[in-house]
């Protein structure tokens, strides 16, 4: 046993209009990508359904098998598993940003100038109790941080404080519906916000930052409340042993809360930047120890929003590379992608994403190109995310029978 699902996050796109009217995919020169698809079999996957534009996250969570619409309870919940914080039942997090503000409280620099050094101490300040709940403050990555709200009588239908845009006085946030619960989660994150902006003010990180002459980081906006979902991790739901390799945070907090091990390599980052050879032997050594394997590599995505044509070219080339070394025959890859991010939209559609499975017993079919309409004739036909996961266990010959 042993499956890889690699993530090229945001590969599938469309003709692209400037570009002969190919794909990136198309465009690219991918050997390995193209030897996949001929030793395997292909297919295009809606992630959710057709037409139905996923986000990374409740992408990833069809990918392992799971109704998104049933687990997902909104994206502060797993920013806050991708840095490490333990949620509990109940628990309410939030996505935040350290910010600038000036003496009237309206928004400088929703990013603090991107600060990167001394949010570990900002965040650690912010720990208190408030109104009988704990609160609880991790950094992320650069001006990034998480907020849980843990107690009793608290929940998650309450309005961001963040207003998404500078030059605007920050609000307050409101309660989304009239329960005594909601309007007490919005009185504890105002009075939380109001007591940030005290202690940050007179932070010596701050004081620090002032000196050099940058924008002090004086306030945090959280946004996207969600209460802690309830998911069966993949251990119970299916028996396997499952880590991942992920420089998103986003990603590592998706599989976290599946009870997936993350697995840190060195040089996998969220960026243009990322080693993928680093994670692809990071990949292939998990398969000693683990059932599953979830690789996520971010670049095309990255591409895609940036309308960066040669650019996904390039990213698709280098991961090719990379996929040279990758996976001895004996065991099965999924090589697919959690959405769409065409180059011309610039940001994630609906279309079905190319799908290989190769791997012991794959009913190989005739497509010998990696690339969104090759794989439109393949072998698997046209599936749905949560279909990817059954079918691998299958192969694995560890699918549970239906009927006697
Ligand atoms: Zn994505
Ligand atoms: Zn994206």
């Amino acid at each position: 046993m042993g499956a890889v699902i690699f993530i090229c996050d945001g590969l599938g796109d469309r003709p692209a209009t400037r570009h002969g009217h190919r794909t990136p995919l198309q465009a690219a020169h991918k050997p390995n990508f193209d030897r996949f698809a001929t030793e395997g079999v292909g297919g295009i996957m809606d992630i959710i359904a057709p037409g139905i534009r996923p986000g990374s996250d409740v992408a990833h969570l069809s990918l392992l098998g799971y109704d998104p619409y049933e687990v997902y309870t909104g994206r502060g919940p797993i920013e806050a598993a991708g840095v490490g914080l333990e949620l509990k039942p109940g628990d309410i997090a939030f996505r935040c940003n350290f910010a600038t503000v000036d003496s009237n409280k309206a928004l400088i620099d929703r990013r603090a100038g991107r600060i990167k050094k001394g949010t570990t101490q900002l965040a650690r300040s912010l720990n208190m109790d408030l109104m009988d709940t704990q609160i609880i403050c991790k950094e992320g990555t650069e001006h990034r941080a998480v907020l849980v709200l843990r107690g009793s009588g608290l929940s998650a239908a309450v309005s961001d404080v963040d207003p998404h845009r500078d030059h605007v006085p920050v609000g307050a946030a409101v309660p989304l519906e009239p329960t005594k619960e909601a309007r007490h989660t919005a009185d504890v994150l105002n009075a939380f916000v109001d007591q940030a902006h005290k202690i940050l003010g007179n932070h010596e990180v701050n004081a620090q930052r002032v000196r050099e002459g940058k924008p002090p980081a004086n306030i945090i906006l959280p946004r996207g409340a969600g209460v802690t979902p309830q998911i069966e991790p993949l251990s119970s739901k299916y028996g396997l042993r499952a880590a991942c390799v992920a420089g998103v945070g986003m990603v590592k907090g998706v599989c976290t809360l599946a009870g997936m091990d993350v697995l840190d390599v060195e040089g996998a980052t969220g960026g243009l930047d990322t080693d993928i050879g680093a994670k692809v032997k990071a990949m292939n050594k998990a398969l000693d120890t683990y059932d599953l394997v979830l690789v996520n590599v971010k670049a095309p995505d990255l591409c895609g929003h940036d309308h960066d044509f040669e650019g996904k070219v390039k990213v698709i080339e280098r991961i090719d590379g990379a996929l040279r070394d990758a996976l001895p025959q004996d065991r099965w890859i999924a090589l697919t992608a959690d959405h769409s991010t065409p180059v011309d939209v610039g940001d994630h559609t609906g279309d079905p994403v190319p799908l290989v499975i190769r791997g012991p017993g794959v009913r190989t079919d005739n497509v010998v190109r990696y690339d969104e309409c090759s794989l439109a004739t393949g072998g698997l036909g046209r599936i749905r995310g949560r279909d990817l996961m059954l079918i691998l266990l299958d192969l694995m010959g560890v699918a549970k029978k239906f009927g006697a």
